[in-house]
């Protein structure tokens, strides 16, 4: 059927897709489709004769694929570590299981099927047991298994599975991309990435913002909805892309893309060694938020006060189970020793809730207020003295402390307190050479900041998870783009909220620091200096731009800012006050793009 101008036009109309940005960055491109779903496979029946030589295609197509397996796996592990280069190990091992292999072979050999057919219904057959599984961990290796089939249907086809050399620069766009594709893409070119599936810990999310390029996951239409070639704009720091942008849009994002960069560039030129104060004198201390290896670089690139949260639970995400005590320690002596003097905080595993479980933890009805965090490692007392143990003996290697995620009550802290000093006994019976550790809570739960008066005297430190608070304050969960317009970092409820925190540790004379995503958003830790914060963690990559802006701005001014919001009665009006303060006072560090949205 023909298709009419108008239809056409219709078809190319601009849309914008809202979904879950897991990386920074704007890119305008074109889209490139990979089709990574499952295919049309038929069944053939084959003659006597020609089971052979199906027999001989199959194992020609197994021999492909491992090939193909083994050089992605030595392109991962120079572009992204070694770390991730073991999600191969296991795909090289599927495609060595001599029991698959006879399962599809005798498939060709008894039911004298095609290779690719022999194929699905071996993998099929798999799958049906693995999705039975109740454990979450398990049942996801699954993909795994999908992911090699495919490689191996596709290598029967004689054919390479990915776009290795790309020519020109794309937007990646798939409702999946299994960690082996991703890995496989030509990175001099595929500048961005838009996907149907995934969330803030599936792999494409962490290959993504290892590397640097801007993603959008959780587009549910967007493989639909584009074609190869379509042009495009990922916004990955507002978890937009928009299809077919008219030039109006292209040339607006143009311009914001174009600001971006420049200010990158000036701020990588700025000297970002040394100490930071505002203008008015008060010194502030930027330090790192870290999860994966392949950020590690970014604290002395980006000159980060020591290390304010170690996201522990990457540990199992990367290793894929447990590490063991021996692993741990490995992995917090390498912490510590790039935090150096300014020393590094290792939060606790915070598994379960919108995290990963490691399989651990069985499906919950509620998960946002289940087994999560603390509850978990205390109710799985083994797990957090292996941990303990680990840092314990780190700590003799570096400045370490210990934060306590998701303390909703100081009985948290004071059984957590208990184990640790038990493990700490226990080493120096061993005769094993153990640190001093300091020991703090996570502000993450309203709880929490009711009693942070008292909490304050039974711990060094508070440790303040601005994601939670906001996400348990105003019962909107953090991760569901359906409530996004719920989640209201600027409630006046928050503010007072960090604000109280902050007191209580400024009076009980302990020191506090502020590690959510508000940490790393300038606006957002000009306030926060004003409410009496002087230490902040956040992503590396986000230090030049938060420095730059504090440099600049008078602490006095900040707080005079503060004090007027913690008055205000609405989001909107605190959003609104920001708006006017912020361009009134600081019209050079703050554009209409960086101040809140308005609102009717
Ligand atoms: C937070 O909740 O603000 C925080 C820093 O921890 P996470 O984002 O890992 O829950
Ligand atoms: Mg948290």
């Amino acid at each position: 059927m023909m298709i009419g101008k108008r239809e056409r036009r219709l078809e190319k109309r601009e849309e914008c897709l809202r979904g879950l940005g897991v990386s920074d960055g704007i890119f305008i491109g074109c889209v490139l489709r990979l089709h990574t779903g499952p295919r049309h496979i038929y069944r053939a029946t084959l003659d006597e004769k020609e089971v052979v030589r199906e027999m001989r295609r199959l194992r020609a197509a197994v021999r492909l694929a491992r090939r193909q397996l083994l050089s992605i796996r030595s392109r991962a592990e120079k572009k992204l570590g070694a770390d991730q280069a073991y999600i191969f190990d296991a795909h090289l091992l599927l495609l060595e299981d001599r029991k698959l292999l006879d399962d599809i072979e005798n498939l060709i050999r008894h039911e004298r099927v095609n290779a690719e057919w022999a194929v699905k219904v071996a993998a099929d057959r798999i799958l049906a047991i693995y999705d039975e599984i109740k454990d979450d961990y398990l049942r996801e290796r699954g993909s795994d298994i999908e992911d090699v089939m495919q490689r191996i249907l596709v290598a029967l086809s004689g054919g390479q599975t990915a776009y290795r050399q790309l020519t020109e620069d794309a937007v990646i766009v798939a409702e999946d991309l299994p960690p082996s594709t991703i890995a496989e893409l030509d990175f001099e070119h595929a500048c961005a990435i838009a996907t149907g599936a995934g969330g803030w810990t599936s792999h494409t999310a962490i290959i993504a913002r290892a590397l640097g390029i801007p993603a959008v996951v959780a587009l549910s239409e967007i493989y639909r909805r584009t074609r190869t070639g379509d042009e495009i704009i990922v916004d990955a720091s507002r978890g937009e892309v928009i299809i077919h942008p008219t030039r109006a849009t292209l040339d607006h994002y143009r311009l914001i893309a174009h600001k971006a960069r420049a200010a990158r560039q000036s701020f990588a030129s700025e000297n970002v060694r040394g100490p930071l104060y505002t203008s008015d004198g008060r010194e502030i201390f930027l330090r790192a938020n870290l999860e994966l290896p392949a950020e590690y670089e970014g604290v002395s690139r980006y000159g980060a006060r020591g290390v304010g949260l170690y996201r522990s639970e990457f540990l199992l995400s990367h290793r894929g189970a447990m590490p063991t005590e021996d692993e741990q320690v490995e992995a917090y002596v390498e912490v510590s020793k790039l935090a150096g003097e300014d020393g590094a905080t290792i939060r606790l595993f915070d598994l379960g809730g919108d995290k990963m479980s490691g399989g651990l933890i069985e499906p919950e009805r509620n998960p946002a207020l289940g087994l999560r965090a603390i509850r978990f490692i205390l109710s799985r007392e083994e797990v957090l003295r292996t941990q303990a143990r680990a840092i314990l003996r780190a700590a003799a290697h570096g400045r370490l402390q210990i934060v306590l995620p998701m303390v909703s009550d100081i009985t948290d802290v004071r059984r957590a307190r208990r184990i640790i000093d038990e493990e700490c006994a226990r080493l120096e019976d061993e005769g094993r050479q153990i640190g001093n550790i300091n020991l703090g809570a996570m502000i993450e739960v309203p709880a929490a900041v009711w009693v942070a008066e008292h909490l304050a005297r039974e711990v060094d430190f508070f440790s303040l998870g601005t994601n939670d608070l906001v996400q348990y304050l105003l019962a909107v969960d953090r991760a569901n783009d359906e409530v996004a317009d719920w989640f209201r970092t600027l409630h006046p409820a928050v503010l007072q909220n960090i604000s109280r925190t902050l007191a209580a540790a400024a009076r009980a004379e302990i020191s506090s620091i502020v590690c959510g995503e508000m940490a790393g958003t300038p606006l957002y830790a000009v306030l926060l200096i004003g409410l009496g914060a002087t230490q902040l963690s956040m992503t590396t990559s986000s230090i030049p731009r938060v420095r730059h802006v504090l440099a600049q701005i008078s602490s006095v001014d900040a707080k005079e800012i503060a004090n007027e919001c913690l008055e205000c009665t609405t989001a909107d009006d605190v959003e609104e006050l920001v708006r006017l303060r912020f361009s009134a006072k600081w019209p050079h560090l703050f554009t209409p793009e960086t101040l809140p949205p308005l609102r009717n």
